[in-house]
């Protein structure tokens, strides 16, 4: 048994804080309130330390990292990822054939060999994780497992296959479905294959989230498309990193959150998430009109080695841009030698090489074979500030390992929110932080027992002191470790003791 004393319980439901213990025992907790020590107990002395419940992600990219055992989530008290996200999730497999680059990401380190949601849980278990984790499935893996990079409509035979590959993964405890439709091939899926595929979800009592299918000029109409999946099929739907990306479109963030607020009133079950930064992270191929991707990473290389079409793509996607080539700063690249590329901006690499943004934006990606990410700065401090504070949000990471710079997200989202957002800019009390962390996410993505500090809930615990939580990891010098961890604990078991990383597997698959 073990009894966390001392410490301010902050429970996760947003009620105040407390000066209660503790106590643990296999894997649950066992009781909250004025326990008193006894010899059969280890004691953990929280003193100046907030005790909360572990961070709950519901909108992480670690599929793979947590097999992996990559510690960068743990570190930041998270206890619990939901992977699956934007349309992609690691099962059910691909084909062999022409991929389109963000699912090369996943590839180029030998994945997409689950053949469906059980395999990859059974992964899980087998290898054992630091976090919880629980799955959607993507939208862009199932199209591409029936129907490859094919642009327009699935056949219906196709559709079928789709059908039933979403409705087993779903039997075998996926937790809903998730799309990316502003990247190819989910992008290529129209509202009728989106409510056909959710009638399936809302059958088997999953949910939708939604990476939208514009979140720059059309970011009205793509909120409401979301919106009426909910409205038509019944099923809740989350609306995914929330934002309306680039200058241009700033003034849009208050009518889309009007949408959603009118949603609500009409009874569709809606929920928000976002990360609490300005700066986004994501494939520069995502800039580009749609139809250059069309049949996968060969066919951009030709196209954009004609003049024609490289023009007419050049063209589009200048038309496209919300924001300008000096927001989008290059954070990775497939060929890592090219000096003076990553950790710049694109505008300044056009400068090196004598041409313009969006020059340089095609030349990148054809020297890298269409694998750029970049961190692109899309949002104001106003309506961060609003997505944030609104009280349908959870607070997410988003985040994911990648090569080069990866986003700092990935290392420190939990700690900026408390130390960043809480403690020096005093957006949020404590406890309406660690609620949108936890208790939130818990009941939204329906995790039970688990999100909150009561009796018989699994014992997902997060120690930290308020007084230096935070992180020093920036844009361009993102992978450090987050200050002020003291201890998390997952089902039960130390994975960090006194800021100290134990190699210790606890999480389990949580099959819906
Ligand atoms: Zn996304």
């Amino acid at each position: 048994m073990i009894l966390f004393t001392n410490g301010s319980v902050i429970d996760g439901s947003g009620r105040p804080a407390e000066p209660l213990s503790l106590l643990v025992d296999d894997g649950k907790i066992v009781d909250v309130g004025a326990v008193q020590p006894s010899s059969e107990m280890e004691v953990c002395d929280c003193s100046g330390c907030i005790v909360a419940p572990g961070f709950i992600d519901v909108h992480s990219h670690s599929d793979l990292e947590v097999l992996e055992h990559r510690p960068e989530k743990v570190r930041q008290g998270v206890t619990t990822e939901v992977v699956g996200n934007c349309g992609f999730s690691l099962f059910p497999a691909l084909p062999e054939g022409p991929l389109v680059p963000s699912f090369e990401l996943f590839a180029r380190r030998g994945t997409h060999r689950w053949p469906d949601a059980a395999s990859y849980f059974d992964q899980v278990e087998e290898v054992g994780a630091y976090t919880n984790v629980a799955s959607l499935v993507g939208h862009a893996t199932v199209r591409a497992n029936v129907s490859g990079m094919k642009a327009g409509a699935m056949q219906p035979g196709e559709m079928k296959s789709a059908e039933a590959h979403l409705a087993s993964c779903l039997q075998q405890g996926a937790i809903g479905f998730s799309t990316g439709l502003n990247e190819v091939p989910s992008s290529y899926g129209d509202f009728a294959e989106l409510e056909q595929l959710c009638r399936v979800v809302r059958q088997h009592n999953g949910f939708y989230t939604s990476h939208l299918r514009d979140y720059k000029f059309r970011i009205l109409e793509a909120v409401e498309e979301a919106l009426n999946l909910g409205r038509t099929t019944g099923v809740p739907v989350q609306l995914s990193h929330l934002q309306t990306v680039g200058r241009k479109n700033w003034e849009k963030m208050e009518p889309v959150l009007g949408l959603i607020e009118r949603a609500v009133a009409d009874g569709v079950d809606v929920g928000i998430d976002a990360y609490p930064y300005l700066a986004g992270s994501c494939h520069l191929t995502q800039f580009l009109p749609t139809w250059a991707l069309e049949g996968g990473t060969e066919e951009l290389m030709k196209r954009l080695a004609l003049d024609r079409t490289r023009s007419q793509i050049a063209n589009e996607t200048e038309a496209g841009m919300s924001n300008s080539w000096s927001d989008l700063l290059v954070c990775g690249v497939a060929d890592s030698e090219q000096p003076g590329v990553a950790g710049s901006r694109i505008q300044e690499i056009a400068g090196q090489w004598g041409c313009s943004g969006v020059d340089a934006a095609l030349e990148l990606l054809l020297r890298n074979r269409g694998a750029v990410r970049v961190i692109s700065f899309n949002q104001s401090d106003e309506n961060l500030r609003k997505v944030l504070s609104h009280p349908l949000t959870s607070v997410i990471t988003d985040g994911l390992v990648t090569d080069g710079k990866s986003h700092p997200r990935t290392f420190g989202t939990y700690p900026t929110l408390l130390g960043d957002f809480v403690r020096n800019r005093k957006w949020f009390s404590w406890e309406e932080a660690v609620h949108k962390a936890s208790g939130l996410p818990a009941t939204r993505f329906r995790l039970s027992c688990r999100g909150l500090l009561r009796k018989g809930y699994w014992a997902d615990i997060v120690v930290f002191d308020p007084g230096s939580i935070g992180t020093r990891s920036s844009y361009l010098e993102p992978d450090t470790p987050p200050e002020g961890i003291v201890h998390v604990m997952v089902n039960g078991t130390w994975v960090i003791q006194e800021g100290r990383l134990r190699e210790r597997y606890p999480g389990q698959a949580l099959r819906h």
